[in-house]
């Protein structure tokens, strides 16, 4: 182990006041005009080759050092649609959004390494591609990178990225072969009977009750009709009927998501809740239609690539801090539309206790500067290790 790389002192303290800075100027999906210029502006000062308009506020710097691979390290650049509640001096000044998932660290994390590698051409030789997307949260910016040709312009042969992990110690970091995050569908159900007064039920269809017992109903597909070793979570998470106290409502609106990770569980659900549903409306003389959306692919990295970051990771905190063996999150992630591209790897960094409003999305959150300094020196070893001279 050789801990993390020398000579971060300057660097650390430049990258907090560039998170702290992002923190208070939070922007959300392909909004982020001000953090893809602060990105920009900064790529250029160091001399990286920048390219913009990617994704609306997506955005690359390249670093080109010598013959050798091209590999691309990737950090998401959003923030979220929530009210921040830390008071802290460098809290958002943009109402209702917040960086509450630790993007701005991300973000800085990889600044910092793009500096600090450009500072030290010595580690490596070949090209490395930072690429930093919009829109993580929700509205897939990394899939319309990918779409509009991030991988046909620059061609990497692996591609990388992280996250801050709070709920994993600072200076642990977890990874590990296969499916890491879930895939993330959502649903609409939509339930049409016919409406009446709610003192005359035999009068008409009651979608309220037919709705109840589709909500209970689905939850026997994780139960018994996804394999007891599978992972699936069905989750119904809105329910809009009825206006009055005493009519019974003709339509019932249900949304909500689903979380897999194999593509073969992803198809059962999806079949399983049309023929759930269908069937519990019809038999009280309702109609359900269905309308499912695949969102994000779950994020599945490949063997090869994991052992590169795992050596890399060592490098930084030790093989005892590597967590090899994470239990999957059903969180979901859009660097997997990346990962569908290009072989890679994604990680989990430590940062620290996840009580007391410190978990990704609560108003509460802040990233943990002290994750700064192990985020890049992880990006700076698998540099050198990825590209090794
Ligand atoms: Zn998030
Ligand atoms: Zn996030």
């Amino acid at each position: 182990m050789d801990g993390m790389v020398t000579g971060l002192e300057r660097l650390t303290a430049d990258m907090t006041a560039w998170r702290r800075d992002l923190h208070a100027h939070p922007e959300t999906a392909f909004e982020e005009q001000r953090t893809s210029d602060f990105v920009a502006e900064k790529l250029a000062s160091f001399g990286l080759e920048v390219h913009r308009g990617l994704a609306k506020t997506g955005l690359v710097g390249i670093l080109r050092n010598g013959d050798g691979p091209m590999v691309g390290f990737r950090a998401d650049m959003d923030a979220l649609h929530i009210h921040e509640e830390t008071n802290l001096p460098h809290s958002s000044r943009n109402p209702g959004r917040m960086h509450a998932c630790g993007h701005d660290g991300h973000t800085a994390m990889l600044l910092g390494a793009a500096r600090y590698l450009t500072e030290h051409p010595d580690l490596f030789r070949g090209t490395i591609v930072f690429i930093f997307q919009p829109a993580e949260e929700n509205e897939g910016g990394g899939r319309v990178m990918v779409e509009e040709g991030l991988f046909d312009r620059f061609p990497v042969e692996k591609v990388f990225g992280m996250h801050n992990w709070p709920g994993l110690e600072v200076g642990r970091i977890a990874l590990r072969p296969g499916p890491l995050m879930a895939a993330y569908d959502i649903f609409e159900l939509t339930l049409t009977g016919k409406g009446t007064h709610a003192g005359m039920p035999h009068m008409g269809t009651d979608t309220i009750m037919v709705g109840s017992q589709i909500v209970s109903a689905l939850q026997t597909i994780a139960s018994r009709s996804v394999h007891p070793i599978d992972s699936a979570v069905v989750s119904v998470t809105q329910f809009h009927a009825g206006d009055t106290w005493n009519v019974l409502p003709g339509t019932a609106v249900l949304r909500g998501t689903v979380r897999t990770f194999r593509p073969e569980v992803q198809d059962l659900v999806q079949r399983r809740m049309g023929e759930v549903a269908t069937a519990i409306a019809a038999g009280f003389g309702v109609e359900a239609s269905l309308r499912y959306e695949r969102r994000y692919p779950p994020t599945t990295n490949s063997a090869a690539e994991t052992e590169l970051a795992r050596r890399a990771a060592a490098r930084v905190v030790g093989e005892e801090a590597l967590d090899l063996d994470p239990m999957p999150s059903m969180g979901a992630e859009d660097f997997s539309f990346m990962l569908q591209k290009r072989p890679g790897c994604y990680i989990w960094v430590g940062a620290g206790p996840s009580d007391q409003g410190r978990n990704l999305h609560s108003p509460h959150y802040d990233f943990n500067d002290a994750v700064l300094p192990i985020g890049t020196s992880y990006w700076v070893r698998l540099a050198e290790t990825v590209l090794s001279k």
